[in-house]
């Protein structure tokens, strides 16, 4: 008689977003293993602020693993205007998502932080380990200290109830799927939509700040694999960034111009540095992802600033903006 494999079922809380979309693309792609389930969850399947929605969430697919993007998002702008919620709502979903992975006995939980929770005085570049070293940069405290007490937390129910719970340290994050809002969104698809704008009225294209501050960022069908890897198969609560080498960091403007070209956008380009730059640079080591996979060929900046202006062009209906 055959013995028949167990079936995980793997849930992605967020998976209507950029980085959840990017997964299940990458799945679809690729094909999970014959394991695996993958469940992806919107806001619609429940509000995981919410103890109750979240419980009747894991009730109804008793996951054996979760990836956690879902959270409250945003820019530099929307961060500085609402601390309270970004602090508020994040906490409520991330304990809810961990508790309940701990009574339903999930066997690996992965959680997503972010480069700009690091202390803003440090010095360069970032390593893992210096995630509570220091104060956030006061635009994003609110996010940053919610974000950071997932890390504390992973160790505490590693130590007091053996769960394998961990995190993810992406940089900056872009591709097709983002929120391509100009108010709310991040950098590139904030910039994406704006040329956009500006091709189509005839208008200068401007670009809020002086354009210098120093960024990495990681094309989210990168990301997306990585993921699935640390899933499978990085097993320890402490923090694992994924990002591009140091040696690929570029200005906002570099990033502008390459979306001007990507956009083939002819307009005058101009810098409003009346705005507010955020943090001068963040730059992050990938020496622990380098460690264990030496060979991982990420996606050129040019390459994937062209698929998303492309994405955006052919779904600008409905994209979010
Ligand atoms: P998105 O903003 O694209 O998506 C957010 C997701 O969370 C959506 O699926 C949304 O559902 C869901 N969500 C939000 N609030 C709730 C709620 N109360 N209940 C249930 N679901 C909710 O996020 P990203 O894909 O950009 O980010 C994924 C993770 O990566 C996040 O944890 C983020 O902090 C982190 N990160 C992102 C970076 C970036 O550059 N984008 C950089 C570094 C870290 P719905 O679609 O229904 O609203």
């Amino acid at each position: 008689m055959s013995e028949e494999k167990k079936q995980n079922v793997v849930m992605v809380t967020g998976g209507s977003g950029l980085v959840g979309t990017a997964i299940r693309k990458y799945i679809e792609e690729t094909g999970a293993t014959s394991v695996e389930t993958w469940v992806y969850l919107s806001s619609k399947d429940g509000d995981l602020r919410s103890r109750e929605d979240t419980e009747a969430i894991f009730e109804k697919y008793k996951p054996t693993h979760v990836i956690h993007l879902a959270a409250k998002v945003g820019g530099l702008f929307a961060n500085m205007a609402q601390k309270v919620e970004f602090f508020r709502e994040n906490i409520l979903i991330n304990d809810n998502i961990m508790e309940c992975s701990r009574i339903y006995k999930v066997e690996k939980l992965v959680s997503f932080l972010s480069t700009c929770i690091f202390p803003d005085k440090t010095t360069y570049p970032i390593t893992e380990t210096m995630l509570h070293d220091g104060p956030p940069h006061p635009s994003n405290e609110g996010y940053a200290y919610a974000k950071r007490l997932i890390d504390t937390m992973n160790r505490a129910y590693a130590e007091e109830y053996g769960c394998n719970f961990t995190s993810i340290i992406p940089t900056n994050i872009y591709g097709p799927d983002d929120n391509f809002s100009i108010q709310n969104g991040h950098v590139i698809p904030g910039l994406i939509h704006k040329c956009y704008l500006a091709k189509k009225n005839n208008e200068p294209f401007t670009i809020w700040g002086s354009g210098t501050p120093l960024r990495q960022f990681v094309y989210s069908r990168d990301l997306a694999e990585l993921t699935v890897w640390v899933m499978r198969e990085y097993h320890d609560p402490a923090p694992i960034t994924l990002s591009v080498d140091e040696a690929e960091e570029v200005s906002i403007k570099d990033v502008a111009l390459a979306v001007v070209d990507a956009m083939e956008f002819k307009g005058e380009v101009k810098f409003d540095t009346s705005k507010a730059d955020g943090q001068f640079k963040k730059t992050a080591a990938n020496h622990k992802l380098r460690s264990l996979k030496p060979d991982y060929k990420f996606t050129s900046m040019k390459d994937g600033i062209q698929q998303s202006v492309d994405w955006f062009l052919a779904n600008y209906e409905t994209a979010r903006k």
